[in-house]
């Protein structure tokens, strides 16, 4: 849509004509209807956490269960999963608003990927284990270092390697993998798990987009790990990818540049 600013032209007090200016405003009612969005999904999210919480809490506190530990303890468990909830959706949003900010500056060297591999591995050893998954690690050594920001990429690979468990079925395997990819090395999360149809594909990066809603929250998902992954990748240079067959797996890559150039 247009928006039109009639500019008159006046020379010595004497009305010499007429500028008409058009304003293209699409782009910017664009914007705006995003972040319309957004504000709303946020509200949202953080709505149905708090009202768990607050009814939970209420009913502990009429008193009515205090001579019934079992119960109480049941809804205690609920209360804390639901702060949980909350607490991960509030760090999202604000790495979120922290990568959109722009100002924040990446503080890149040159990082050995597979430490980082390593590491996000072990962090999420436990919750591989409850699904007997077997998790893979692969062609770390036909690359070289990246050159990222190494708290970044711990969160883009974490963010990857704990949706490939959380969509995986029981005893799956999860593989994570690296190849040089001409001036990029190309890191790649792959799962046997449920995967993703097609029509889905070319929005699972949107902010609070999911496949499946109510399956993505029993799971403890935000909605926001993918569109976290993609600002991270896209800020170091880099891009991400997926593909998937649905019913038989999912892989996610993304690029970064070589580390050995600035060393
Ligand atoms: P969530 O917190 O819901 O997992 P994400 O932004 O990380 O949000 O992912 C968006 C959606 O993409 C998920 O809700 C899920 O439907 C789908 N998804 C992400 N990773 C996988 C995967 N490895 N296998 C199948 N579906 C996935």
């Amino acid at each position: 849509s247009t928006r039109v600013h009639w500019v008159p032209l006046v020379n010595s007090g004497e009305l010499k004509g007429v500028v008409a200016v058009f304003h293209d405003i699409s782009a910017l009612k664009r914007v705006e209807k995003i972040r319309r969005d957004f504000v709303a999904n946020v509200s949202h999210e953080l709505r149905t956490p708090v009202t768990v919480i607050k009814g939970y809490a209420e009913t502990l506190l009429s008193g009515a269960l205090a001579s019934d530990t079992e119960r109480g303890r049941h809804f205690l468990t609920i209360i804390d999963n639901h702060a949980s909830r909350l607490s991960g959706l509030i760090a999202d949003l604000l790495a979120l608003s922290e990568l959109e900010s722009g100002d924040n500056l990446l503080k890149l060297e040159s990082v050995r990927l597979e430490s980082s591999v390593r590491q996000s591995l072990q962090l999420l050893e436990l919750k591989a284990e409850e699904k007997a998954l077997v998790m893979r690690c692969e062609g770390m050594d036909r690359v070289g270092p990246v050159f990222a920001d190494r708290k970044r990429l711990d969160q883009v690979l974490m963010n990857l390697l704990d949706n490939a468990i959380k969509y995986s079925k029981i005893g799956g395997t999860v593989t994570v993998s690296a190849r040089p990819a001409g001036d990029l090395v190309r890191v790649e999360v792959r799962d046997t798990g449920i995967g993703i149809p097609e029509k889905d594909l070319p929005r699972l990066f949107e902010r609070f987009y999911r496949v499946d809603e109510a399956r993505s929250r029993e799971r403890g998902g935000t909605g926001l790990g993918l569109s976290i992954v993609k600002h991270i990748v896209q800020a170091h240079g880099g891009s991400v990818e997926v593909s998937s067959t649905l019913g038989e797996g999912a892989a996610f890559s993304f690029t970064l540049p070589k580390g050995d150039r600035l060393g």
